[in-house]
């Protein structure tokens, strides 16, 4: 699993070279319509019976009415505005980037150096066809910049890298205190690699009493509070929320951390809202309890492969090309890794703090997870594949009510689970 400690791999389990074969061609996204009428390819564990159709549908010849979309390409980008020099900007210096298919940019990550840790991303200030401006965010480090779809669809990293000169300390009128807060990722998935994570800091000339709240965006109520103490001015402070409070899971949906600053003189600022009007605010992450699982093209197989479809079907089929990456969509404690006759090569996930298990089943090779492994929401877990008896590269994915897959439970129809994730991953 070296892949996914380099650069190959980030926050989202990223994976920008897979897009390679796909982006010539059909490259496109994984914005597909049920309208689609997939060949009935369905397969399954149990009594499918082997002489079912097998003219799968290839993604690169995709079903009437499943919309394509390109990939994001990045040619360039240059510092345009708060610069030292075309590649050297400082926190809020505006970045142009050039490519191709940005209109449906949904952030540009700064990756830093190796690794996930340090990748920091910013929603766009503006976004055409071509071009995209966004703003260097807080907390992020020197390195090259991608671009990310709201599907997953990335571009390749820049081939050249941000160089990041010191902030220049903006001072308010009267040496008020101000502060700055932004989400480090624009989505966040329960037990994901990485936490949601916010950076703010405090600009003045003296330290103040800093208290971080995480905010509910549906009713404005306070989930979590931080009591940050005296912090000082001008260092950025990052902190991370795991989704609980109070030792429950709390809802997906939109939630933002406000910043109160208090200086000595009693003088309190609180952390403004998004720069400009069309921006999105860069204090508010989605969180989500769970990611799409297949990162690239995909669209949904009907009639038999549909849960209950053809003969005791118990999953649903999302038809996808051979070698798109998997990830989990929900972390947890791999159960069972192994092949079989017809569910080729599968693995079975306990979902944490889910109490349902997650199959996925024909993989190209070997999971990339073992057996008792624990394993994040949006890890890689393998490629789509037709191992086992399959038609046509597709996931098969169930889902089995607790105590779990064939262990006294009972499997459900994942497919309105896979629309929500699809809609929000
Ligand atoms: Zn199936």
């Amino acid at each position: 699993m070296g892949a996914r400690r380099g650069r190959a791999a980030t926050r989202r389990g990223r994976i920008w070279g897979y897009g390679n074969g796909l982006r010539r061609g059909i490259a496109a996204g994984a914005v597909v319509s049920l309208a689609a009428t997939a060949p009935a390819a369905a397969q399954d564990t149990g009594g499918t019976s082997p002489e079912a159709p097998s003219s799968a549908p290839k993604l690169s010849a995709p079903p009437p009415g499943v919309k394509v979309r390109p990939a994001p390409v990045l040619n360039s980008w240059r510092c345009v505005r708060g610069c030292q020099d075309t590649v050297t900007g400082s926190v809020g210096a505006r970045v142009r980037v050039r490519g191709r298919a940005l209109g449906r940019t949904y952030e540009v990550v700064f990756l830093g150096a190796e690794g996930v840790a340090d990748d920091v991303a910013a929603a766009p200030l503006r976004r055409k066809r071509n071009v995209v401006d966004v703003r260097v965010p807080l907390g992020a480090a020197p390195g090259p910049l991608l671009v990310a779809h709201h599907d997953g669809q990335q571009s390749a990293p820049s081939a050249t890298a941000l160089a990041l000169a010191p902030s220049a300390t903006l001072k308010a009128a009267g040496g008020a205190p101000t502060v700055e807060v932004q989400v480090q990722s624009r989505r966040a998935f329960f037990d994901a690699e990485l936490p949601a994570r916010a950076s703010y800091i405090l600009h003045g000339d003296a330290p103040a009493t800093v208290t971080v709240e995480l905010v509910r965006a549906s009713d404005g109520a306070v989930v979590v509070r931080w009591d940050e103490g005296e912090v000082a001015p001008e260092q950025p402070r990052t902190l991370a929320w795991d989704g609980m409070a109070d030792g429950r899971l709390q809802r997906s949906g939109r939630y933002a951390f406000r910043v109160t600053a208090v200086g000595a003189d009693g003088v309190q600022a609180i952390s403004a809202q998004a720069p400009e009007k069309t921006a999105p605010d860069p204090a508010q992450l989605h969180f989500l309890g769970h990611e799409f699982p297949i990162r690239g093209p995909h669209y949904y197989g009907e009639h038999a492969a549909r849960f209950g479809g053809g003969r005791g079907h118990q999953g649903q089929d999302v038809f996808a090309a051979c070698g798109t990456p998997l990830v989990a969509a929900r972390g947890g404690v791999v159960k069972f890794k192994q092949y079989h006759g017809a569910a080729g090569h599968y693995i079975v996930v306990d979902g944490v703090r889910t109490g349902v298990d997650y199959a996925y089943m024909h993989l190209r090779d070997a999971a990339l997870v073992d057996q008792g492994e624990r394993v994040h929401t949006g890890q890689l877990i393998g490629y789509v594949g037709q191992t086992g008896r399959a038609s046509g590269c597709h996931l098969h994915l169930e889902l089995w009510k607790a105590p779990g897959w064939y262990d006294g439970g009972s499997p459900f129809d994942p497919l309105p689970s896979l629309l929500a994730w699809d809609r929000t991953s």
